[in-house]
């Protein structure tokens, strides 16, 4: 679920709000976009993905919202590690980082979870 944005990283360019499928952000007249609707987050992080400037942190449960803490993610090098391990963008030519989708985990599991619920007894 989307927890933050780092203000001191943020450009502005606000194409989170244009790649977010749920319109989680709405554009702020100045500083960085408001996470506005958290609620409807559904963890895809497509924000992260498109963030250039690393300024974004979508936490791994897509259940709830986690206590994050913005200098101790900073230190861990969270910010970006998605993109990276991803290979987008700066990554997209480097074999150490291929597409590994790590942290989707959750996300996949309950995915299985509600398709074997919607799926009818043979
Ligand atoms: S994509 Fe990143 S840099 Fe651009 S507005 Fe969103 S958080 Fe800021
Ligand atoms: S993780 Fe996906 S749904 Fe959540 S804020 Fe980012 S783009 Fe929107």
């Amino acid at each position: 679920m989307i927890e933050l944005i780092v203000a001191a990283r943020c450009t502005g360019c606000n194409v989170c709000v244009k790649v977010c499928p749920t319109d989680v952000f709405d554009v702020s007249d100045n500083g960085p976009p408001r996470i506005a609707r958290p609620s409807a987050c559904q963890t895809c992080f497509m924000c992260e993905l498109y963030c250039d400037a690393d300024a974004l942190y979508v936490g791994p449960d897509c259940a709830a919202s986690g206590a994050v803490e913005e200098q101790a993610l900073l230190a861990q090098g969270a910010l970006g590690r998605y993109r990276r391990d991803s290979g987008w963008g700066a990554w997209s030519s480097d074999p150490d980082h291929s597409n590994e989708h790590w942290r989707m985990e959750l996300v996949f599991a309950l995915a299985r979870a509600l398709d074997s619920a919607d799926t009818p007894p043979r």
